[in-house]
């Protein structure tokens, strides 16, 4: 683990670059979230995409970042905006994103700081460097240009949660798509995200080598089996993530079973409220609108006593390894009617897993059997291999990076798409120019 201490110097080179564009992976590159790349070219112009971290016990760290005046963030998952507040702190950089994301970002910055309080994990960055990140967001719109350095930026929508986005990047020399976490489906919240043109594409590749099932089908087997659970009396329990899956599965039930009680409890409360306040960022949003009045919020402990009466419980974590989640499965463990919906990739090491895998997990502290029905629906929000490869022959590159994917997913891509393009599996730590 990386601690920052005073002193300490980045690994990155001091050298200028005289020709091509240098890009540099602190993180993110052969792993799956932790993301920063600082990209770097001739005109001394140079730019950070993402500073994240990975929320594992304890968290992963990418490398520590050179001194940089500008720093893009696609999204406000914790894996690529985690890190932000020690960037701030001790090199002053400006951060860009959509206002949603800035808007988000303070929930989830109090929020690490919070479980790495409590957990006892060291974490780099302290309260003043938060207070100094809330301040340097530089906001911009969709399809709006906007100047760093000798390079012009403009967002595009990654389809991957609202306010999320993928980066153009026009140099004097070659232009460059940074992808972010995409989809290109249409999911409840967001449109899928469609190509660019572009000669050097930053693709991520999470789903490299893995297809989802149809999404229409996926949702709807879901529905069909929150059904069956209500109609034996039973509560069905759906940890989903705060930003992104949990209002999925709101507006999914909400549009096809707006008969039941719903209760919607975590961290995705206060998100759903920021998301409210960029409707253009969000696919119908009229429909969000009618769905976050029909959905039963739970605010205090008497509302989660109510909740364990209702339908379905929509709550965080999304795999289990903390949050309201784990108070409601404490209490409805006992009812053999009930169920626990889980509604994606449950990660190594995650509660989720080991409730998959042995039938017990840790709840505060104690390790503690579940004898409850589980089932997996992949309501995933990232694109998988064929769309992922579709998306790459859209955008007409000559050369395609690929990160944010495990190894094999990566190599999987690659030999799907190296008879077309110039394919790069990049390392973090070591530097190569394009
Ligand atoms: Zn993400």
């Amino acid at each position: 683990m990386v601690l920052y201490t005073p002193g300490k110097t980045s690994g990155y080179s001091d050298d200028t670059v005289n020709s091509g564009i240098r890009f540099h992976f602190l993180g993110g590159a052969g792993e799956v979230g932790n993301v920063g790349c600082v990209i770097e070219d001739n005109t001394g112009t140079r730019l950070l995409i993402d500073y994240g971290m990975a929320p594992t016990r304890p968290p992963k760290y990418p490398s520590e970042c050179p001194p940089v005046s500008d720093a893009i963030i696609t999204h406000s998952h914790i894996d690529h905006i985690g890190m932000a507040p020690w960037l701030v702190g001790a090199h002053g950089t400006k951060l860009h994103g959509t206002g949603l994301t800035a808007k988000v970002s303070e929930i989830m910055w109090r929020d690490t700081y919070k479980v790495s309080s409590i957990e006892g994990y060291p974490l780099t960055w302290d309260k003043r460097d938060l207070d100094l990140a809330l301040e340097s967001w530089v906001t911009h719109d969709i399809n709006e240009w906007f100047e760093i350095g000798s390079w012009k930026c403009r967002f595009h929508p990654a389809g991957h949660m609202p306010g999320a986005i993928m980066i153009e990047i026009v140099t004097p020399s070659k232009t460059i798509l940074w992808s972010g976490d995409i989809d290109t489906r249409n999911s409840p919240n967001v449109i899928g995200a469609k190509p660019v043109n572009c000669d050097i594409l930053c693709l991520e590749g999470t789903y490299g080598g893995r297809q989802h099932p149809p999404r229409k089908e996926e949702e709807q087997r879901f529905v069909e089996r929150v059904k069956e659970i209500v109609n034996r009396g039973g509560v069905a329990l759906v940890p989903a993530f705060a930003s992104g899956r949990g209002q999925d599965i709101l507006r999914i039930l909400h549009k096809e079973a707006p008969h039941l009680q719903v209760h919607f409890d975590g961290m995705g409360t206060r998100i759903t409220k920021d998301w409210l306040k960029f409707p253009e960022l969000i696919k119908e949003p009229n429909l969000l609108i009618k769905t976050w009045k029909w959905a039963r919020r739970v605010y205090g402990k008497s509302d989660r006593k109510k909740a364990l009466n209702a339908n379905v419980i929509v709550t965080t974590s999304g795999m289990l390894d903390g949050g309201p989640a784990l108070w409601y499965l404490n209490r409805l463990k006992w009812d053999k009617a009930n169920a626990i919906l889980l509604t994606g990739y449950q990660a190594e090491g995650s509660g989720g897993r080991q409730l998959l895998s042995e039938g017990k997990l840790p709840i505060y502290g104690k390790m503690t059997e579940i004898d409850l029905e589980i089932n997996q629906f992949a309501l995933s929000n990232h694109a998988d291999h064929d769309s992922l490869s579709s998306f790459a022959r859209g955008c007409n590159p000559e050369k395609i990076i690929i990160f944010h994917a495990p190894n094999d997913g990566a190599k999987l891509l690659k030999s799907e798409l190296k008879k077309e393009f110039d394919i790069i599996l990049p390392e973090n730590n070591i530097s190569f120019l394009l």
